[in-house]
């Protein structure tokens, strides 16, 4: 284990592939859940009270 370029040979492998409900690049394959809009793991779409623009 190094850190630096040669250690980046290890991030070939993908774990987020195209996600079928929002379309990002954000579905985890392993997991077979999408860390964008919650595909997987809840049937409502992810959202957070502080992802709100002017939230307070
Ligand atoms: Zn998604």
């Amino acid at each position: 284990m190094s850190k630096g370029t040669p250690s980046r040979g290890k991030c070939q492998k993908k774990s987020h592939i195209r996600c079928r409900r929002c379309g990002s690049i954000s579905f985890n394959f392993n997991r077979k859940v999408c860390v964008a809009c919650g595909f997987g793991t809840t049937k409502k779409l992810r959202s957070y009270k502080w992802m709100r623009k002017s939230g307070y």
